[in-house]
C-alpha cells in the first residue's frame, strides 16, 4: 500500500536523523528542513524507523487509500480521521 509521508517543517530542526537512516527518502532543502522524495527508495520499515528517529516528532507516516474508489473512503468504523 502506498505511504504518505508528512513532515511538519515548523517542527523540523534539521538534525538529519531521518536523512542518515533513509537517505533515499529524506533530504534537507536549502533551508535545512527535511523533505520527502516523491518516490521513496527505502522499504516501509526503514522509512518508519527513520520517522521514529526524529527527535522532534516531525514526521508522520501512514498508509494511503490512494487507489481505492472515492465511495470506499468514507469515515467508517476503524478508519483514521
Ligand atoms: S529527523 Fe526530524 S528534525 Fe531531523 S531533519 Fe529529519 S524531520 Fe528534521
Amino acid at each position: 500500500m502506498p505511504l504518505e509521508i508528512r513532515i511538519d517543517r515548523s517542527a523540523c530542526r534539521g538534525s538529519q536523523a531521518c536523512v542518515r537512516r533513509a537517505p533515499g527518502t529524506f533530504s534537507l532543502d536549502a533551508r535545512q528542513r527535511s523533505v520527502a522524495a516523491p518516490r521513496p527508495r527505502e522499504s516501509e520499515a526503514v522509512i518508519r524507523d527513520a520517522a521514529g528517529a526524529c527527535p522532534f516528532f516531525a514526521i508522520e507516516v501512514r498508509e494511503t487509500q490512494a487507489t481505492a474508489p472515492a465511495a470506499d473512503r468514507g469515515a467508517g468504523p476503524g478508519s483514521a480521521s
